[in-house]
């Protein structure tokens, strides 16, 4: 028995045999060609192919994926098309007189360098992104295929990397599960895989071994484990293991359409938390009560240069419709720290969690805030908005925003374009400051939300990017949760709701403390909606609260 760790991105047992994905390899020759002109035409017909085929896989990751795997395929298509990488080929077919797929291979590899390079972890995964796409081209030019499976079982499919298009498609009756040497949690492919809900494993290097194919292998998506040639004891584990996860989900499918009530009729709100509009189906589809939170700098990062006001609010049209009257939490751009953006032209900073971020930027630069406010009101007649500020730390500058927010609204109705007139502004508490001054805070706005992944962060000095911090960083230290247990008080005597959207809202270990502490909502990711509702469905929140209370007040507390 050989076992291998890797990294767990898509959760789920499976059992089967090992396969290589094979990839056909073309040889790219390097020529001087005499006619550059139709070399071009040559590149431009291909890039048309392309950008037709991935059209088609759009359409089938639709049916087979759903709209987050189909604007993939999308982003691809306009990565096919996207001007300074045309540009880049063009001059070097049209001034060198390089062959075109010689020409791909050079740009591809100097932009995927660029995203590499990149301290954004999403931006570095699109380094795959620049690839797969001119992989697509050069193989059109060159008249090679993709690889595929060619096995007449189902198989534990095994990959240096996967691209997103390589992914989509295979043919998926015939893969058990995913396992990569390569690749990140945030690349798209692992976004695939959960969506599909295939068990999928990361970054296993070199343990995983060409020789183990044909052998039968054990993955476990929850623990990144790879198991090859299980013993006896092993399998029958493992076997038992996926038994139960079988027969948990058809159990979860039950909660479908039940309430998120305690067994004393407590009700509890439990929403998602989404990072772009192609999110929704999959918060419909577990049954999320509303969107918590919309990082909506995620639209922000997918752009090269400022999002127009335009653009902003058909994308936030868009989650309030679909949303279909359901409420909407859209936090406005929380830049800085581990977020860049390269067009903003930030400084560089010694410490950039303590620096320019978040609504700080959007104070100091209003413009950019404006057309942010501006969309966000104009979508509101859509559907049913809720405005929310990040890294707030004093009331001056909630103050200052819901000027702005008011501004926006005057120029709005004298311009005669609709908004609605009950768009809820809350803030986020994740400075101590914040929670601090909740009482105070309180009287400003219509809602809290509680960001307890920079809470965390700030409240007990612990970089949140940082791994090698283990135990000091610690989300269910007293130091949080009373802070946590402070602003519910504060904010249920100004009649205010408090929710949590940080990743310990979907804690279960904590679910007893945040109802005995009164919390409204818990805005988690959409494949936490169901197991969540289940554990507030078992609570008896009368029976726990007394003793919630007290551990986490009493004087000799540990920690
Ligand atoms: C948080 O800080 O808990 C939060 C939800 O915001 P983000 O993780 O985007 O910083
Ligand atoms: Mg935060």
């Amino acid at each position: 028995m050989i076992s291998i760790q890797g990294k767990g991105v898509s959760t789920g047992v499976a059992f089967g045999p090992l396969y290589y994905y094979q990839r056909q390899k073309s040889t790219i020759r390097r020529i001087t060609v005499e006619d550059a002109l139709a070399e071009w035409d040559r590149f431009k017909s291909a890039q048309a192919t392309a950008i037709s085929q991935l059209g088609e896989l759009a359409a089938k990751a639709l049916k087979e994926a759903g709209e987050e795997a189909a604007f993939l395929f999308e982003t691809h298509q306009m990565m096919a098309e996207d001007m300074d990488y045309e540009e880049a080929i063009e001059e070097l077919i049209k001034e060198t007189k390089l062959n075109a797929e010689a020409a791909v291979t050079d740009v591809a590899a100097q932009f995927a360098d660029m995203f590499a390079q990149m301290d954004d972890t999403y931006m570095q995964a699109r380094a795959a992104d620049v690839k797969d796409v001119s992989g697509r081209i050069i193989g059109i030019l060159t008249g090679t295929t993709q690889g595929g499976i060619d096995s007449p079982v189902p198989v534990i499919l095994a990959a240096d990397d996967l691209a997103p298009s390589e992914t989509v498609q295979l043919d998926k009756s015939k893969i058990l599960a995913f396992v990569t040497e390569g690749g990140s949690g945030s690349s798209h492919t692992a976004i695939l895989a959960r969506t599909m809900g295939i068990p999928a494993i990361i970054g296993v290097g070199d343990q995983l071994k060409p020789e183990y194919e044909g052998r039968e292998v054990i993955v476990d998506g929850s623990t990144g484990s790879v198991i090859v040639e299980a013993d006896e004891a092993t399998r029958t584990k493992m076997m038992a293991k996926r038994e139960e996860q079988l027969k948990r989900l058809k159990l979860l499918e039950q909660l479908k359409g039940k309430e998120n009530v305690t067994l004393d009729g407590q009700k509890i709100k439990v929403f998602c938390n989404i990072g772009n509009p192609e999110d929704v189906p999959t918060v419909l589809s577990n049954d999320g009560g509303g969107v918590g939170l919309f990082r909506s700098e995620f639209l922000y990062l997918n752009c090269s240069d400022y999002p127009t006001e335009d653009y902003q609010f058909e994308a936030y049209k868009k989650v309030l419709s679909d949303m279909d009257g359901k409420e909407v939490v859209i936090r406005t751009l929380d830049i800085g720290a581990d977020k860049q953006i390269d067009y903003f032209e930030m400084p560089k900073e010694e410490n950039p969690a303590l620096g320019n971020r978040a609504l700080r930027i959007c104070l100091n630069r209003p413009e950019i805030f404006k057309t942010q406010l501006r969309a966000l009101y104009r979508a509101s007649a859509y559907g049913k908005l809720g405005i929310m500020f990040p890294m707030v730390t004093s009331v001056w500058e909630v103050k200052e925003a819901k000027k702005m927010c008011e501004m926006v609204k005057k120029e709005l109705t004298a311009e005669g374009k609709p908004f609605a007139d009950d768009v809820q502004i809350g803030i986020m508490i994740e400075t101590p400051a914040a929670a601090v001054m909740s009482d105070r805070l309180a009287k400003l706005v219509d809602f809290f939300s509680c960001g307890t992944n920079d809470l965390t962060q700030y409240t007990l000095a612990c970089d949140r990017q940082n791994n090698d911090l283990g135990r000091f960083f610690n989300p269910h230290h007293p130091a949080v949760l009373r802070l946590l247990k402070m602003v519910c008080e504060n904010a249920h005597k100004n009649g205010v709701w408090v929710g949590i959207c940080g990743e310990l809202g979907a804690d279960l270990e904590l679910t007893e403390t945040f109802l005995s502490i009164g919390i409204d909502e818990l805005s988690v990711s959409p494949r936490s909606v169901l197991p969540l509702r289940q554990k507030i469905r078992e609570t008896n929140v009368s029976e726990v609260r007394e003793k919630v209370i007290a551990d986490l007040m009493k004087d000799d507390i540990e920690l």
